[in-house]
């Protein structure tokens, strides 16, 4: 059973999401340290409805007029939910789109301002990356009608939803895919297919040469084999057909319809099994189908691959893609907070003006795809030993780079995932509420201990992990130039375990200051111009640490960061 005290927390803690107008108390700073600010919607300024008051750098289409992008808003904090594991409504241990729309108000709570789904349609397995209808919306996870509602209740509340689009692939149980092999095994050997009398012929890669290779699997009860490369229950597509084209073009605009903001796209690099400029000629076309819908929508690619072939993807004008050399143990992020060699301060930020350079490049107005782990990663709190100050820092730090950032559903309360296997990265979120809403594992999850505190254990705690991302969301959505800024790296102050960059958004210039290390550090801004700046936020990870700001002295404590700006 809860105790009493977490019961009163919690529900302290949900009454507030019923006001987001109000100030966050614990965005709010003492005085002696420069007040914070908390912004609210009532002070932020009114978005033009007009596409000729938008800011220059804002994407035409190729057809005037129209914009992809729309304000300092597109800039999001996207949480990332597997649906099965997240909240279960009905009571039968899978969660459900309900039992999203029961937590809605945690996740606005949270500071989130967008919500990923990963694929929600019917299929065999259960990460559902096998998608057997695209019209239609798994049993365990409920109706058209609860998704209907959801998106209904996310447009309520200025969530954006997005929804994953798995075209590189079907399930092998796909009308497409059943109908060409019904077809195929009623041919005799002397024979030809033909497209004329079965037109899903043309949406795989079928033949009958038995010497194609390992991603090659036989139709049993026929000489005909088909491609499916990572797996043969999952058929790859041959995108190619201007008819499979048309089908997905009518997937897009069947949900977009529905009123969702946009697509997470699964594995654009094995649309052609790697072949770059066939990919993003696919991109190019599936962008803009999408934008013909719904010229704001939402696009962002998974290309799970090196940062440089990342940056070649957005040729395609997608808006933006998964940022994977932040992401992992291995990735910036990471290797700055565990101080590995040559990963300094000052490298990671020097390694968001690379990024800008690279990435616009090819489509000046990308937006960088910020995470730093996903459905397919070992769990963040792995990558630091369950060092609570380094799994902050480490937040802090994805979530104060410009771009959309992407935050796992169970990463704000710390989950750990064990080994490589898929499932043991997908467990059930830890409500802490005892049945209530509680799922289950995915089935094939092995036995480990879930080391993470509840959410109810955590949000009545000022210093919690939970308590921190919440900040930092808020700080995100509060301070423009925080996500949406054009970063230039402050020299002088960038070293081992300290850096600073400016950041400028329209008509706001801001400094950010990190401190990566366990220890106090001050630094002196002689820059005249900022002596009128003021902290404006600050990430710390203990609520008795207070930045100081004196006499142009700048007192950053432990694992912290500091935004300086106009008040
Ligand atoms: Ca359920």
């Amino acid at each position: 059973m809860m105790k009493k005290g977490l019961l009163i927390s919690l529900v302290l803690f949900v009454l507030t999401a019923c006001q987001p107008a109000q100030p966050q108390a614990d965005l709010v700073w003492p005085d002696q340290v420069g007040p914070g600010r908390a912004i609210s919607q009532a002070d932020k300024e009114p978005v033009s409805q007009d596409p000729a008051d938008k800011p220059a750098y804002l994407a035409p289409l190729g057809r005037p007029g129209q914009a992809c992008i729309q304000a300092a808003g597109d800039y999001r904090n996207y949480y990332e939910i597997y649906v099965a594991s997240f909240y279960d409504s009905d009571g039968d241990g899978i969660g459900d789109l309900n039992g999203i729309r029961q937590k809605l108000d945690y996740i606005v709570d949270m500071g989130f301002t967008g919500i990923w789904l990963m694929p929600i349609h019917p299929s065999n397995t259960y990460h559902k990356y096998d998608v057997k209808d695209y019209y239609a919306i798994d049993p365990t996870y409920g109706t058209m009608a609860d998704m209907e509602a959801l998106i209904a209740d996310c447009q309520a509340r200025n969530v954006a939803l997005i929804i994953d689009l798995v075209v590189n692939h079907t399930g092998d149980d796909h009308a497409w895919f059943q109908e060409a092999v019904r077809y195929l095994k009623s041919l005799s050997p002397d024979r030809e297919a033909r497209l004329e009398d079965c037109p899903y012929l043309g949406y795989y890669y079928f033949t009958r040469d038995s010497a194609k290779g390992s991603s090659y699997h036989q139709i049993a009860g026929s000489d005909w084999y088909y491609e499916g490369v990572f797996w043969d229950q999952m058929p790859d597509l041959n995108l190619d057909n201007p008819d499979l084209r048309q089908e997905l073009k009518a997937v897009m605009e069947f949900w977009l319809d529905k009123g969702i903001s946009g697509f997470r796209l699964d594995a654009v690099k094995e649309y052609y099994s790697s072949r770059r400029s066939k990919n993003i000629e696919f991109l190019t076309w599936l962008v803009q189908a999408a934008r013909d819908k719904k010229p704001d929508v939402y696009l962002v690619g998974e290309n799970w691959d090196t940062f440089a072939e990342i940056g070649q993807y957005y040729k395609s004008g997608l808006p933006s893609l998964f940022n994977f050399a932040l992401a992992t143990a291995e990735g910036k992020v990471a290797q700055v907070v565990n101080g590995k060699p040559n990963h300094t301060a000052k490298s990671f930020v020097e390694a968001m003006v690379k990024i800008n350079q690279t990435f616009s490049q090819n489509n000046p107005y990308y937006m960088d795809g910020l995470f730093i782990a996903n459905h397919d990663n070992v769990r963040m709190a792995n990558y630091f030993n369950g060092d609570q100050n380094k799994i902050k820092m480490a937040a802090g730090m994805y979530l104060t780079m410009t771009g959309v950032s992407f935050t796992y559903y169970g990463e704000e309360i710390g989950m750990v995932s064990s080994g490589t296997k898929d499932e043991n990265k997908r467990t059930a979120m830890v409500w802490g509420l005892e049945a209530e809403g509680q799922t289950q594992d995915p089935v094939g999850t092995e036995d480990f201990d879930q080391t993470g505190l509840s959410v109810a254990d955590q949000v009545g705690e000022e210093d919690s992990l939970i308590r921190y991302y919440q900040r930092a969301l808020h700080l995100r959505q509060d301070i423009p130039a925080l996500a949406a800024g054009q970063v230039r790296v402050l020299e002088a102050y960038s070293g081992q375990v300290v850096a600073g960059v400016e950041k400028t958004w329209q008509d706001q210039t801001i400094q950010v200051f990190y401190n990566i290390s366990n220890q106090v550090q001050s630094l002196d801004l002689v820059e005249d111009s900022w002596q009128d700046q003021e902290i404006i936020g600050a990430l710390t990870v203990k609520s008795e640490d207070y930045p100081g700001w004196q006499n142009k002295t700048l007192t950053l404590p432990p694992y912290s960061i500091i935004v300086l700006g106009e008040k």
